[in-house]
């Protein structure tokens, strides 16, 4: 028979250990990827259209990173200022920060702002640009899987005990579906664009918008702010201009920064906002579709003020060990293109297209695209899509999560384009004629991020701290 005291010794060790591994730690970091003077931006990618090249910045744009730890599982959650990073640049990051940190490349979360005022990733665009021009992009993307793991291995480095909490609050004036049915019964995406003289002609949006403002705090334990994170579904291009700039959330950054403080990171994510912008089309007094800084300053500032107002509704969040899942999903590609892909890949049975990488199983033309999720407590659950999703499925997912606060990051780990939902196929325009998906892939992904959310929620039932 064991002494006591070796049993109670055994039970305060347990204890120990168990409070200590609970300890949630967070480390944040940025990483300038602002870029030179010279480099491509993102802009019209046609023939005889000239590359435009960036000029002085109207603001910096960034890598950020948001590590977190707890139960001795790490992960990083990263959000890039750009349109959206191709699956070989993600993958490499991953692999960095596999090689450079303790975080498994599958427990990296990389995603995309989807911001428009910044640089051309794609080599291919670049075919049209002068060598020294191309020298410089090449260059400038080369880096850029460098620094997304070097702001990973800065904010674990930053890693420091701290607390959660999570608010939802609510912003419905905007954003705006820009899906449109027409009087004449046809379906059209940002109808009459240069016509406003025309826009009599529109009847209603096709679809909601998602009026959710995500909020995830995170605090020292003396309850310095370190880090915010704002998940909410609209399109950035709200500045335009050729000039680089993290549209919005450059603006919501400073207005909680004037608030918390210097210190703080906010970090903005993009939810599902495939057919949500800032057009606000249907207003009568006319003032309907304006870019420019002055916009970009009045909605960052208005969502800035909700972020802020759920600053006294923050519920912390209890510690139960990090959780994360993940599904590969086999999607068809859409039939129309497909067509035309399966000439191409006749003879191969892989081929690459543009964003990703192609099988052909005996005729049937398919992609992968991954759904990861990442729980903290039983409250909190993080959900990356790899596309530009429906704003629909953001309300779907949001409503069948067993979490209270289900945060969805799009453009993360993958860049599959849009992903509309099934009725938007036979309606048409624009998303629905760019989609590669095939029709119901948008529909299997939302399954796939339930089962697994469902799955992190059952497994925090199971293991209570
Ligand atoms: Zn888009």
């Amino acid at each position: 028979m064991k002494p006591k005291w070796i049993l109670a010794l055994a039970l305060l060790l347990t204890t120990t250990t168990q409070g200590r591994s609970a300890e949630l730690r967070v480390g944040r970091a940025a990483v300038d990827i602002t870029p030179a003077a010279g480099i491509p931006m993102n802009g019209p990618v046609r023939p005889n259209v000239p590359l435009t090249t960036a000029g002085p910045p109207h603001d910096p744009i960034h890598v950020k990173a948001v590590v977190l730890e707890e139960g001795g599982q790490r992960v990083a959650l990263v959000v890039c200022d750009l349109t959206s990073i191709p699956l070989a640049m993600i993958e490499e990051a991953r692999r960095l920060v596999g090689e450079t940190t303790k975080i498994a490349p599958e427990a990296v979360m990389i995603s995309a702002t989807h911001c428009h005022t910044v640089p051309q990733i794609r080599q291919r665009f670049l075919v049209k640009a002068g060598e020294e021009v191309r020298r410089k992009a090449t260059a400038y993307i080369d880096a850029l899987p460098g620094k997304m793991a070097e702001a990973v291995r800065m904010a674990e480095a930053d890693l420091k005990p701290a607390r959660a909490s999570a608010a939802l609050g609510r912003e419905d004036s905007i954003s705006f579906n820009r899906r449109f049915y027409l009087k004449d019964g046809s379906v059209k995406t940002n109808p009459f664009k240069g016509d406003d003289a025309k826009l009599d002609q529109v009847l209603r949006p096709t679809g909601p918008i998602d009026p959710g403002v995500g909020v995830v705090s995170f605090v020292t334990e003396a309850g310095k702010p370190l880090a915010t994170m704002v998940n909410f579904a609209i399109h950035l291009d709200t500045i335009g201009g050729e000039q680089p700039s993290a549209d919005l959330p450059f603006v919501l950054g400073q207005r909680l920064a004037e608030v918390q403080g210097p210190e703080l990171l906010t970090v903005f994510v993009p939810g599902a906002a495939g057919n949500i912008n800032h057009y606000d089309l249907l207003n009568p007094a006319g003032a309907r579709r304006i870019k420019g800084p002055t916009e970009t300053s009045r909605i960052g500032t208005i969502l800035a003020a909700e972020v802020l107002r759920t600053q006294n509704q923050l519920v912390p969040m209890r510690s139960t060990p990090l959780r994360m899942a993940r599904e590969i999903v086999r999607l068809d590609y859409h039939p129309e293109k497909a067509k035309r892909l399966r000439e191409q890949i006749k003879e191969t049975p892989r081929h690459f297209d543009g964003e990703v990488e192609v099988t052909n199983e005996g005729g049937k033309v398919t992609f992968d695209a991954e759904v990861l999720a990442i729980a903290l407590g039983d409250e909190l659950a993080w959900v990356g899509f790899p596309g530009e999703m429906f704003t629909e499925f953001g309300l779907t997912l949001k409503n069948a999560s067993p979490f209270r606060y289900t945060m969805i990051h799009t453009l993360a780990n993958g860049a599959i384009g849009y992903v509309p939902n099934r009725r938007a196929y036979p309606e048409g325009s624009y998303e629905a004629d760019a989609t590669r998906c095939a029709p119901g892939s948008g529909e299997r992904l939302v399954e796939a991020a339930t089962r697994l959310l469902i799955q992190l929620k059952g497994d925090s039932q199971a293991k209570p701290n």
